[in-house]
């Protein structure tokens, strides 16, 4: 992990990101055509293809800057419910690191920390529920454990710990968004929100390592 996050390696995660949701544009739309309505990947997609683009255009020199345009691009380009979600991350993202070029590893944990909290207000889904919290919450939780611990290199654990959290949601049933509306039959499906976190933190970990 270094010991600082920049600007420039912030954008870089989201492109980084941008990227992997295509490349998965499908697959995430195959996990939500099984328990929600087929439309995840096309949305990630649509709403981080918008989010790059401006940051490409407006080339921001803050974190603030660049995670508040990523959040309220999310919130404007995506329908449905994970837009609004995502979108709340990173606008807690970017008003918790503030008005800043670099930010410690530690500045940019709490952060993330902050945008998970802004996704459960926001959406009321406790760990469990089967929703992208389950990838979220460890994620960020080993993130913060690298950092105290000085010991990880690239935040690779943060990204494991979001692919088993993903990977746990198979056997659950879902309470929270329009997979609930299944009951028991959503069990036996991975979450299509854990899984595009999952690709988030992958992306962190890829970015902080190059
Ligand atoms: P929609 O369900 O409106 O079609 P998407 O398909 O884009 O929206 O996103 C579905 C994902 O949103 C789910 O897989 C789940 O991870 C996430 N989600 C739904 N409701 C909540 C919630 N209340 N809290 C957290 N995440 C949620
Ligand atoms: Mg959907």
């Amino acid at each position: 992990m270094p010991d600082t996050i920049s600007t420039a390696d912030a954008t870089a995660w989201m492109t980084r990101y941008a990227e992997a949701v295509e490349e998965q544009r499908d697959h995430l739309t195959e996990l939500d055509s099984a328990i929600g309505d087929a439309d995840h990947g096309a949305n990630m997609d649509r709403g981080m293809r918008a989010a790059v683009d401006k940051a490409s255009a407006d080339r921001p020199e803050f974190l603030d800057e660049l995670f508040k345009g990523v959040g309220m691009t999310l919130v404007s380009t995506v329908g449905g419910t994970s837009g609004p979600l995502y979108g709340t991350f990173f606008l807690r993202l970017a008003s918790t690191l503030g008005h800043e070029t670099e930010v410690e590893a530690s500045a940019f944990a709490a952060g993330l920390r902050a945008g998970l909290d802004g996704v459960i207000a926001r959406g009321k889904a406790a760990p469990g529920d089967k929703t992208m919290i389950d990838a979220m919450s460890p994620a960020i939780a080993a993130f913060e454990e690298a950092v105290a611990q000085g010991s990880d290199p690239a935040a690779a654990a943060s990204a494991d710990a979001a692919e088993a959290g993903r990977d746990a949601t198979e056997p659950l049933v879902a309470r929270k968004g329009r997979a609930s509306y299944l009951g028991e039959r959503s069990a036996g499906h991975i979450d299509p929100g854990a899984a595009s976190t999952s690709l988030l933190f992958r992306a962190l970990s890829e970015t902080l390592s190059a």
